[in-house]
C-alpha cells in the first residue's frame, strides 16, 4: 500500500528540503503543481497561457484547472503501486475535497498531512537573511551563515531580491490567509500531524520521520478496517464535499 503525503509549511520552514528528502527516502513521486505550471508556460500550452497571466499577479490559478491537472497526474498508471508527495497542492478547500475523492478512487493507501510550523518572527528572520547561489539557484544553508560560496557548485551566495522585510511579511500573511482554512479542514483527522520546524534541520527530519511513520500506520489500519467493511474504492465525499459512505 502506498503512502500519499501532503506537506504544508510556510516559506522559510524548510519544507522544500524535507519534502525532497522524504520523497527520495520513501520512494514517493514528488509532484509540484508550481513546477507543472512553469513547465506548461515553457511549452506554451493552453494551461501555460492561463497560468502565465495568473502567476504574474501572484494570484492562484482557478480550482477547476488545478484539480484537473492533479487528477490526471495522480490517476496515471505509473502511480498505481507508488505513493506520492504533493507540493503546492491543495491550496484551497475545494482542492482538498477533490483530492479526497481522487484518493478514494485510487484506493492505494491513506492520505497523511504534515504541517511544518515555525513562529512568524523566526520566519521573517530566516527569509530576510536568505541567500541563494547566484550560479545554480540553490538555497544556502540558513545555519551556515559563515559560508560565502555555494555548497553545491561553489558559486557566489547572494541575498534574494524579493526577500526584503516588507515583502517577506506580506508573503507570510498571504500564506497564513490561504492555509488557515486548509488546516481547519484537515486538523481533526487521525493522519494530520504538526512538526516543529523551528529546530535544526536534522531534528526536524527526525521528528518528521517519527510522526510520518505513526500517521502512516494509523492511516493504513483505518484503511484496512474500511476495506474489510467494503467501504473503500468509491468516493467517501460527495460532490458537495459532505461526508458520504462509499458505495
Ligand atoms: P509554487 O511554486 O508552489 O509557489 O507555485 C507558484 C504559483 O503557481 C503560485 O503562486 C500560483 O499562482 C500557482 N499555483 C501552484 N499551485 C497551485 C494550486 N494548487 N492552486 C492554485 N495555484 C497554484
Amino acid at each position: 500500500m502506498g503512502l500519499n503525503l501532503i506537506m504544508m509549511g510556510p516559506p522559510g520552514a524548510g519544507k522544500g528540503t524535507q519534502a525532497g528528502r522524504v520523497a527520495r527516502e520513501r520512494g514517493l513521486l514528488k509532484i509540484s503543481t508550481g513546477d507543472i505550471l512553469r513547465q506548461a508556460i515553457k511549452d506554451q500550452t493552453p494551461v501555460g497561457q492561463l497560468a502565465l497571466s495568473v502567476m504574474s499577479t501572484g494570484e492562484l490559478v482557478d480550482d477547476e484547472t488545478m484539480i484537473a491537472i492533479v487528477r490526471e497526474r495522480l490517476l496515471q498508471h505509473d502511480l498505481d503501486h507508488q505513493g506520492f508527495l504533493l507540493d503546492g497542492f491543495p491550496r484551497t478547500v475545494p482542492q482538498a475535497q477533490a483530492l479526497d475523492r481522487i484518493i478514494e478512487e485510487r484506493d492505494n493507501g491513506p492520505l497523511v498531512v504534515i504541517d511544518i510550523r515555525v513562529p512568524f518572527q523566526e520566519l521573517v528572520r530566516r527569509l530576510s537573511g536568505r541567500r541563494i547561489c547566484s550560479s545554480c539557484g540553490t538555497n544556502a544553508d540558513p545555519f551556515g551563515s559563515e559560508a560565502r560560496s555555494c555548497g553545491k557548485c561553489g558559486g557566489e551566495l547572494a541575498y534574494r531580491a524579493d526577500d526584503s522585510r516588507d515583502v517577506v511579511v506580506e508573503r507570510l500573511k498571504v500564506y497564513e490567509r490561504q492555509t488557515f482554512p486548509l488546516v481547519e479542514y484537515y486538523q481533526g483527522r487521525q493522519t494530520f500531524r504538526v512538526v516543529n520546524g523551528a529546530q535544526a534541520p536534522d531534528q526536524v527530519a527526525f521528528d518528521l520521520d517519527t510522526v510520518l511513520d505513526d500517521a502512516a500506520a494509523v492511516g493504513a489500519e483505518a484503511h484496512r478496517s474500511r476495506s474489510e467493511a467494503g467501504e473503500t474504492g468509491a468516493p467517501a465525499t460527495t460532490m458537495d464535499g459532505t461526508q458520504g459512505k462509499g458505495a
